[in-house]
């Protein structure tokens, strides 16, 4: 027979992902009685293109968890190479310069990734953890969020009380779509499809993101792995997809088996996984993440780069700018929209101007003649390649991805 369970906390997340796993580590010394919740038992999977960038990396430097990484199975990440739709290359490798560089990035799989964020937010005093407690509901009294009802695996159903409720479940968020916020725009939604793969030739400890003509503004990806392996995969922006009634799944295997550029590097590769595909709400469109008693992070807020498609460094970065809204809110004692508006202040300051600018990027890139211009002269022009190598490796990137979008620069650089 089932039952009503009462539980009682300072805070509840929802989703141990990067988001809600990254929270709980954000609140690690804010002495709170924190529960969180995730569907699922860990360890487990999440589809994604497992690159871990150097914004993942600088937020897992500040947790003290960056040197952990890299004790995981995974691919070095050097830089990027990129392709353009004319098939011309533009290799970023840190190594070029500096030969004995570090890593700045890494590709990990996610069911890795995601357990050693999870077991780590495990530790955080005052944290219980419960898996396979599946979310369904809020619950709202006078126009308050005051906790979540769950069902665990016997069937029992579970109330969650709390101030605060943080919704980090993801991209079809049962908090948001109940906070009212959840829609889905084909102008500003991405759908992707991956698949392990060995015995890929040619990689270069760099992830791959080549813009096929077929997806454009979205591209065809090659995460490099440990040795050979690889996670493989393409995103298309929705509306695209629809319109040109692609199927991601058989143009990823056309890619591979047809391509002038790939089918020779997958001529002996074996593919070790099905192809299976997900979501990605994009930061252009992002969602009021605030609400009395309530916090959206990561892609429950739809936070998700425009351009490309990295979502768990803005997961991580939600995670610990809703930690210091929280600290904030019981320094206070006020868990009101008020004092919660603080966090989405702090995402405009913070975030809102690199997804701008991403976007225009986005847009720029779906003009198939401006790409394979843009292709035709960074390799010839100094300035444009120096300007493209800072915009990945460098400490302050925004600032030279705000420089891509200057319309001067571009003239002077691609027209002149
Ligand atoms: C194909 C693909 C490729 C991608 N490639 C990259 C990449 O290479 N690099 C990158 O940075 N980003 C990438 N992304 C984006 C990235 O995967 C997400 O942005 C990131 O996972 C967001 O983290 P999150 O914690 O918000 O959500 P998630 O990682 O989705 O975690 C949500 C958690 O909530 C749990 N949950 C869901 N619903 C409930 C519920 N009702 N009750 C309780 N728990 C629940 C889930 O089990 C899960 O553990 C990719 C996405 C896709 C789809």
């Amino acid at each position: 027979m089932s039952q009503n369970i009462l539980h009682e906390y300072d805070v509840v997340i929802v989703g141990a992902g990067p988001g809600g796993s990254g929270t709980a580590l954000h609140l690690r010394d804010s002495g709170l009685k924190i529960a969180l919740l995730d569907k699922q038992k860990f360890p487990r999977d999440k589809v994604c293109g497992d690159g871990v960038s150097g914004k993942s990396s600088t937020i897992l430097k500040e947790l003290g968890l960056f040197d952990e990484l890299f004790k995981l199975p995974h691919g070095p990440g050097y830089g990027v190479w990129m392709s353009g739709p004319n098939g011309i290359d533009l290799i970023v490798d840190s190594r070029q310069e500096k030969p004995d560089a570090k890593p700045h990035g890494a590709v990990v799989r996610r069911i890795d990734f995601d357990n050693f964020l999870y077991q780590n937010a495990k530790k955080v005093e005052g944290l219980d953890a419960y898996e396979q407690m599946t979310v369904f509901d809020l619950i709202k009294e006078n126009d308050n969020y005051v906790g979540v009802l769950a069902k665990d695996n016997s069937g029992n159903i579970h109330e969650f009380r709390a101030k605060i409720i943080v919704g980090a479940d993801g991209a079809a968020s049962v908090v948001a779509n109940k906070a009212g916020v959840a829609f889905r725009d084909p102008d500003h939604y991405v759908s992707a499809v991956r698949a392990y793969y060995d015995g890929v030739e040619g990689m270069r400890e760099v992830i791959e993101i080549h813009f096929v003509e077929e997806a454009l503004p979205g591209y065809f990806w090659i995460f490099p792995l440990e040795g050979k392996k690889a996670n493989v995969g393409i995103g298309m922006l929705d509306r695209d997809m629809r319109n040109k009634k692609v199927n991601l799944s058989q143009l990823m295997e056309k890619l591979i088996n047809e391509h002038p550029k790939f089918k020779d590097r997958f001529k002996n590769a074996k593919r070790l996984t099905n192809i299976i595909g997900w979501t990605l709400p994009l930061g252009s469109k992002r969602r009021k993440p605030y609400f009395n008693g309530l916090l959206l992070v990561g892609d429950a807020a739809a936070l998700i780069d425009p351009l490309t498609g990295e979502g768990i460094g803005n997961a991580l970065l939600s995670s610990k700018l809703a930690a210091q809204t929280i600290k904030k809110a019981f320094e206070l004692g006020d868990f009101s929209e008020k004092v919660l508006k603080m966090y989405d202040d702090l995402l405009k300051e913070k975030l809102d101007p690199e997804l701008q600018t991403m976007y225009r990027i986005q847009r720029l890139g779906s003009i198939r003649w401006l790409l394979n211009h843009f292709f035709n002269r960074v390799n010839h022009k100094r300035e444009l390649k120096e300007l493209i190598t800072s915009t990945i490796v460098s400490e302050d990137t925004l600032k030279y991805k705000k420089q891509l979008t200057d319309p001067i620069f571009l003239i002077k650089n691609l027209f002149l």
